[in-house]
């Protein structure tokens, strides 16, 4: 056993250099042709480059040579350069090589005079973006938190996400003020029909569970999309969550109440979730959801999301 790895990490990132080069002629995308005529899908995985969930999974799929029964299947490794310098003794310590490859999709962004690894790889993905009618972007949380859908303000994505039955936990949020995430770029933003993009927070980081929600989820995406025959399982009840305020840290002196892990509900208005200094943080109304809460933000950083459930049919 090796003692220096940090207890919290219970799964291996799979060797992907196998699936460096295929057909899409850019490293680390492989692409399945179906049999039938049919939607161009894509999944993404290692957006972050410490979520290790959707690289077990893209990995899974291409060594049991998974061929759609229709269509045309886009397998992503996205932050490719991160993800290869993940370490079971750091994990957290690999999310990006230069910046965050998930606030980079603006035009001005993507055509500025920027540069980074993650705008370099954002850039030669791109083309792909704008190919694909459906998008499966997996990812995983720091906290233990449920799994949940996060589907930004598109009606497409929130459907699609009450299509696959699962996670539970559907969450409407309006994205990062820092950047764009991939799933909010232009071609699956707007209203309307058109492309259709989903984020999955699969659960935490480095947990067999995690990744049993990511295969759980990739299933019911391919199933949705008539390229994976067979059932599916019974999906469970699912609560849309409309995100409603976002509480960003203003002191070094920021703490929860208590050890948060997200989608706990918190009966009353008025009541203590944290201290930012002197400055109590209470729950704006009954029955308020606290959202992917991150310990340890640092002034300026989002500490938590608040939000509540609203209905739908
Ligand atoms: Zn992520």
């Amino acid at each position: 056993m090796d003692f220096r790895k940090d207890p919290r990490v219970a799964i291996d990132p799979p060797d992907i250099a196998p699936h460096q080069s295929g057909a899409a002629g850019i490293p680390f995308v492989q692409v399945l042709e179906g049999d039938a005529d049919g939607p161009t899908a894509m999944i993404s995985a290692v957006v972050h480059g410490n979520e290790l969930c959707g690289a077990i999974i893209l990995d899974e799929l291409l060594r049991c040579r998974f061929r759609p029964a229709k269509g045309r299947l886009f397998l992503a490794f996205m932050n490719v350069e991160a993800y290869e310098g993940f370490s079971c003794r750091t994990p957290e310590g690999s999310r990006f090589a230069d910046e965050d490859f998930n606030r980079v999709w603006t035009e001005d962004r993507l055509d500025g005079p920027g540069d980074s690894i993650e705008l370099r790889r954002a850039r030669a993905i791109r083309p792909l973006l704008h190919e694909v009618d459906y998008l499966l972007d997996l990812h995983s949380t720091s906290s233990y938190s449920a799994p949940m859908s996060l589907t930004g303000l598109s009606e497409r994505s929130l459907d699609l996400a009450q299509a696959l039955g699962a996670p539970a936990a559907i969450v409407q949020d309006a994205g990062h003020v820092e950047g764009r995430r991939m799933r909010d770029y232009t071609p699956f933003a707007g209203a309307g029909p058109g492309p259709t993009s989903l984020l999955v927070e699969c659960g935490q980081h480095w947990q067999r569970a995690t990744v049993d929600c990511a295969r759980d989820i990739t299933r019911r995406f391919l199933r949705h999309l008539g390229m994976l025959k067979g059932a599916v399982p019974p999906a469970p009840r699912q609560m849309v969550l409309q995100v409603t305020d976002v509480v960003t840290v203003v002191t070094h002196n920021f703490t929860f109440a208590a050890d948060f892990q997200g989608l706990e509900s918190i009966d009353r208005a008025g009541t203590r979730i944290a201290m930012d200094g002197d400055r109590p943080i209470l729950t704006p109304y009954d029955n308020c959801v606290l959202i992917m809460p991150t310990h340890g933000a640092a002034p300026g950083q989002t500490a938590v999301r608040l939000a509540r459930e609203i209905p739908r049919s």
